[in-house]
């Protein structure tokens, strides 16, 4: 007797654990290896029944249009910013996300990005590989405790790095869309935020209504002595207005782990001593990434089973 496997639909390549596991439950069809992803979608789009994406690649509305089956994406990351929720609400689309699992991670990468670049980390190990050591003394860094630390977006992660930099002997503030019940002292929009700011971290959605939300004004806010983080995504910041406040001085430094383009980095980002450039990693850890894995199996299998996601957006 043969069993039907449910079809899925995987969008973009998955980590090699996640995508055997899929195989394992699934009859699986990966987008990306048809030559003619087209003629696949006409010919079988039909019967296509849930999708697996990455929250880096989201779900277009054109290709959601031609899987009329598909009632469920489970997306291996936490954010929904290239899904149309309005569309997937419409259809009755459930969609699922890594919730409270990754939340650490890119909270210990936003520390992690604040003490290298106040302490120069990455510049003293240039120092004392290179033997310069031998010649000179090393240059002084800046202390962070007692240094102000804004967060855009107190949500799952903004919350957990206040947590750590509170732990650091830092001064919190935040902006939100609604108030929240915590300590910190929430200002009234990014602008004044910026201006409170020694180290501007953001971690909030890059929905359409964040689209640039960082620019000119609010890098100037931040003036000569702030240092801006991006874990969030990349269109939240106007990467032209950044590049221009890096290269002037308009603000002292950036650390990002986010970009418009990716995996392209702009050759002028590039270029500056001013700034860290990390490769999109804030939750690439084994741990958290098994976790991942998991979560959208678990997902598929509960909805499969029941007609219910487990971790709703
Ligand atoms: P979350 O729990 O939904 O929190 C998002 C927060 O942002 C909410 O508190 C929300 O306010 C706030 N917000 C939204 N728009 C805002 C605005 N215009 N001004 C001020 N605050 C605003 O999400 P999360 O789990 O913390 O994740 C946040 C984002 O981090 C994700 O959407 C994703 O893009 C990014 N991320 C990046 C990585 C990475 O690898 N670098 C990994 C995971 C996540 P309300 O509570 O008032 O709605």
């Amino acid at each position: 007797m043969s069993i039907t496997l449910p079809e899925v639909l995987i969008i973009q390549p998955l980590m090699p654990q996640l995508d055997e596991k899929l195989t394992q439950h699934f009859h699986c069809h990966r987008l990306y290896e048809y030559a003619d992803p087209a003629l696949f979608l006409q010919r079988q789009g039909k019967s296509i029944q849930a999708i697996v994406t990455r929250g880096d690649v989201g779900v277009e509305n054109t290709l959601l249009e031609q899987l009329p089956a598909c009632k469920a994406i489970a997306v291996f990351g936490v954010g929904t910013d290239r899904i149309d929720l309005s569309t997937t609400k419409a259809r009755q689309i459930q969609v699922s996300i890594t919730k409270n699992i990754l939340t650490d991670d890119v909270a210990d990468l936003a520390l992690g990005l604040t003490l290298a670049f106040s302490r120069k980390l990455l510049q003293y190990d240039q120092f004392a590989r290179s033997g310069q050591w031998e010649t000179q003394g090393p240059v002084l860094s800046s202390k962070v405790s007692g240094k102000k630390l804004g967060i855009a977006g107190l949500g799952a992660i903004g919350l957990a790095i206040a947590r750590r930099a509170e732990a650091f002997g830092m001064e919190v503030a935040y902006t939100a869309r609604s108030a929240k019940t915590t300590p910190y002292r929430r200002c009234d929009n990014l602008e004044q935020l910026a201006a409170f700011s020694d180290f501007l971290v953001l971690a909030l959605p890059g929905s359409a209504e964040n689209q640039h939300i960082v620019d000119r004004n609010v890098l100037k806010a931040l003036g000569a002595d702030g240092v801006l983080i991006n874990v969030a995504r990349g269109n939240v910041v106007n990467e032209a207005d950044l590049i221009t406040a890096l290269q002037q001085g308009v603000i002292k430094g950036a650390a990002l782990d986010v970009y418009p383009q990716e995996p392209v980095i702009n050759p002028a980002l590039r270029q500056l001593e001013n700034v860290i450039l990390m490769p999109h990693i804030a939750s690439a850890t084994f741990e958290t990434r098994e976790q991942m894995a998991n979560n959208v199996l678990e997902n598929l299998l509960s909805y499969f089973s029941t007609g219910k996601i487990i971790s709703p957006a």
